[in-house]
């Protein structure tokens, strides 16, 4: 495929508000595309050259290097570029601009290509790769030059997108649901196959490969595919209850409990003695933490095999269980050997997904659980998560207790019935979490999108000071409204909110919010937060819930206040629509009871 035409898709992916329309431009696309190609251009629509979890550097190149570039390519001073990309506020509008200025210009592979028609997708697909990955020295001049002839070579609107691709504003507000929605129309034509992509994708996290093996093998191979060492598994997550008797209602009157460790996320990969270590939000996370690899070499016995835990902070005195927060030390990249040191870590393992040619997502949790005693030696920072087995109310109440009282935030309930597989990249109730109370009104905090911004106003003037949240709504892929927040934030969280959004501000509404208010800016969908508030009520302005508990009106939170950044959640982690229902129905039956009670 040219890359002129995708750049044509582009723009009007860029220019449409409505998600049905993005997915039918998509699947168009899709159409269109060969299937040697058809990765690339899914991760190039997404902005990136690889899934998220790759670990090879991104594009992110500098401003000014690319400012060079766009000089060189269109024999411009880089005065004038600077001056056209104020103007613009992007610099890809001043590459096209200028581009077109300049028209006469054409570059070597351009005159090459002419008779072709032009720059393929392949082309620029690769050139953007070999600028990701030069390292080392002469590779700044290296790429400038790459982007220069990729420039040259370019007719006005590819360079727009060209350039957006490489300073990493590309923005058209793209999901994974979406995505999987159009391959679904342009490869079978119909809705049935969409689950079948869906499971394939929760097994194997890379769209690009999902896309590729459909385009090439079919729909039959897609059903075949099992999880691959290397490749991250979409975790598993929880439904929330607060009580011991739903807990045992919905698991079917015995379950196994098992602590709620408050720290990381870990699905390790390890083939021989290669160790990856993926986060909740599937970013390879290895170099965080050198030392849980040499535990995983050492006392993880198979030769290909994934298993889930929770990384945790420990006391380096004491080996009690330190907060969350403690593991974001870890996160800074020189003298990590030091760090290990001052923040030891322990890991508690909970879950195994395969191992040695067995795809275990498809065992009962009793039967993956014997797998993972078979392949774990056991040692004090290397374990399997405390649990038990509890077929009545008081056991768990019990075990709740021992579960906060050694730091922990709770417990999480595990079915062990004959359907209690391992759902990939799914919320279900076959695990409910059961977490300490808030001492609030609202049950839990929840953890909400970020997607519009106000300025402040006094000490906070000209700067963003209160920021629009959304709920997920993971049927139609879309993020609802439900409250602003302005409280909670320190100085250096404002600094830090600041920063994050000056990356994210989108020319107009993306299509996948709905809102009814209108912010100062809009955000692209990205940044979460965590948040608790007093309670949740009726509001007529919020679309989260709209109609759902009242004609016209949705529900929002009464006096929010920032908790803290979620980093290892995704936009589409976020709480849902369903779930901020769900805690009002319970908010609501706790005040009958109340009421009930004072009667
Ligand atoms: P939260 O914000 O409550 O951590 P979450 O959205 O990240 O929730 P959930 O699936 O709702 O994820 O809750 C389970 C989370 O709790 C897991 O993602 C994991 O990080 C953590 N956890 C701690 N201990 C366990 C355990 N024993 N089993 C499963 N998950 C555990």
């Amino acid at each position: 495929m040219f890359f002129s035409e995708l750049a044509k898709y582009m723009e009007r992916l860029e220019l449409t508000t409505s998600r049905m329309q993005l997915i039918a431009i998509l699947a168009s696309l899709f159409k269109k595309t060969s299937s040697d190609e058809i990765d690339k251009v899914i991760y190039l629509i997404q902005g990136r050259l690889w899934p998220e979890w790759f670990g090879e550097e991104e594009l992110g190149l500098g401003e000014k290097l690319i400012i060079k570039a766009i000089s060189l390519a269109s024999n411009t001073s880089e005065y004038v570029v600077e001056q056209t990309y104020k103007k613009y506020g992007d610099l890809g509008k001043a590459a096209e601009v200028l581009k077109q200025k300049g028209r006469s210009s054409v570059g070597l592979v351009q005159y090459m290509q002419t008779a072709k028609g032009g720059l393929t997708v392949s082309y620029v697909y690769s050139s953007l790769v070999k600028i990701a990955k030069l390292s080392g020295e002469g590779s700044r001049d290296m790429k400038i030059k790459i982007l220069a002839g990729l420039l040259r070579d370019a007719s006005p609107i590819e360079a727009r997108y060209i350039v957006r691709l490489i300073d990493g504003n590309l923005r058209l507000g793209v999901g994974d649901a979406t995505i999987m929605d159009a391959l679904a129309l342009a490869f079978t034509g119909s809705e049935a196959s969409r689950s079948v992509i869906e499971r394939a994708y929760n097994i194997r996290a890379d769209l690009g490969n999902v896309a590729k093996t459909l385009a090439t093998k079919g729909l039959d191979a897609l059903k075949k595919i099992e999880p691959e060492v290397g490749i991250p598994v979409r975790p598993m997550l929880a439904e929330r209850l607060d009580n011991a008797r739903e807990i045992l209602e919905k698991t079917g009157g015995v379950c196994l409990v098992e602590f709620k460790y408050d720290g990381e996320r870990v699905q390790i990969h390890k083939k021989g003695s290669r160790v990856i270590l993926y986060s909740r939000r599937l970013e390879n996370i290895t170099h965080q933490y050198p030392d849980v690899v040499e535990m995983c070499i050492k006392h993880l016995k198979a030769d290909s095999i994934i298993v889930e835990g929770e990384v945790i902070a420990v006391d380096p005195e004491t080996y009690e269980f330190r907060p969350f927060q403690e593991l974001m030390h870890r996160k800074r990249k020189h003298n990590i050997e030091e760090i290990i040191k001052e923040y030891p870590v322990v890991v508690r393992l909970f879950d195994l997904l395969y191992v040695d040619g067995i795809d275990a997502t498809t065992l009962i949790l009793p039967e993956r659980r014997k797998l993972l005693e078979k392949h774990v030696d056991q040692v004090q920072e290397f374990s399997i998560a405390e649990y038990e087995i509890v077929d009545n109310e008081e056991d768990i109440d019990k075990f709740f207790m021992k579960a906060i009282e050694s730091g922990c935030e709770g417990i999480v309930a595990k079915a062990i019935h004959k359907e209690s597989i391992y759902q990939a990249g799914a919320r279900g109730w076959l695990w409910i979490k059961y977490k300490r109370d808030y001492k609030s009104e609202m049950i839990d905090s929840v953890d909400l999108t970020v997607v519009g911004a106000f300025y402040g106003r006094g000490r906070r003037a000209g700067k963003f000071g209160t920021v629009l949240l959304a709920a997920y709504d993971p049927e139609n892929d879309v993020f609802k409204t439900v409250c602003k927040v302005g409280t909670g934030f320190t100085d250096q969280d404002l600094v830090e909110l600041n920063n994050k959004l000056s990356k994210l501000i989108s020319r107009q509404k993306p299509a996948r919010v709905v809102a009814e208010i209108e912010p100062d800016v809009w955000v692209v969908p990205e940044l979460v937060m965590e948040v608790i508030g007093a309670e949740i009520t009726l509001s007529p302005v919020h679309t989260c819930c709209k109609g759902m508990v009242k004609k016209d009106a949705g529900l929002s939170i009464r006096f929010p206040r920032f908790i803290r950044w979620r980093p290892d959640k995704r936009p589409e982690d976020s709480t849902t629509e369903k779930e901020i229902y769900d805690m009002y129905l319970k908010q609501l039956r706790k005040v009958e009871s109340v009421q009930h009670e004072e009667r």
